[in-house]
């Protein structure tokens, strides 16, 4: 039994209403037994990785403190996909919903199912952007600070939903 670890999910969206997709999923997660949630980032705009022949996505992150040990929580993440229709397609295609455990305390776990830290977290600027609203302090086990993190990733066109002007395409065109 693990005690309470404070951990942080990210989530994206880029099919059938992004913005509405990422709200469903926060209300569920804040419903789930053993689990309680914390303050959720701003919505961020970006533009999707691998194949671009997609809608951009929406991401955010949220906070969650959690009795779950993190193959459960994995596991509650992955039925809250399901609920939200998430079909299995293309490597980083487009889909309704991903949810992704970003951090688990400050735990270093790599086993078939789960890896965590998320093996892209430091790389992302749709995730390092919106977790540094959440834990600007926070130390990316393996990888340094999110400061020293965020100081070498570049925006590449991630910006806060509420403060886009609307070029470029929307993400549920
Ligand atoms: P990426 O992980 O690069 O963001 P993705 O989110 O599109 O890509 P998915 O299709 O959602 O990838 O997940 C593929 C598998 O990744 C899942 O079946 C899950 O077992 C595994 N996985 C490993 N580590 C994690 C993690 N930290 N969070 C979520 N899934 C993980
Ligand atoms: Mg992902
Ligand atoms: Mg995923």
């Amino acid at each position: 039994m693990h005690g309470r670890v404070t951990a942080y999910i990210g989530l994206g969206s880029n099919l059938e209403d992004p913005v509405a997709q990422i709200h469903q999923a926060v209300v569920a997660l804040g419903q789930r037994e053993g689990m309680e949630l914390g303050p959720v980032s701003e919505l961020y705009r970006s533009p999707p990785m691998g194949p671009q022949d997609q809608p951009d996505f929406v991401n955010a992150v949220a906070r969650v403190v959690t009795a779950l040990d993190p193959l459960a929580l994995l596991d509650v993440l992955q039925a809250q996909e399901q609920a939200q229709a998430r079909r299995r397609g293309r490597h980083w295609g487009p889909r309704t919903l991903d949810l992704d455990l970003l951090l688990y305390g400050n735990q270093v776990l790599d086993t078939e199912r789960l890896t965590v830290p998320h093996p892209g977290l430091h790389l992302r600027a749709f995730v390092l952007y919106p977790l540094a609203e959440l834990a600007p302090g926070v130390r990316i086990p393996g990888r340094g600070s999110l400061q020293e993190l965020l100081a070498v990733c570049p925006r590449e066109g991630v910006r806060r939903l509420r403060e886009d002007t609307g070029s470029g395409t929307r993400p549920d065109a």
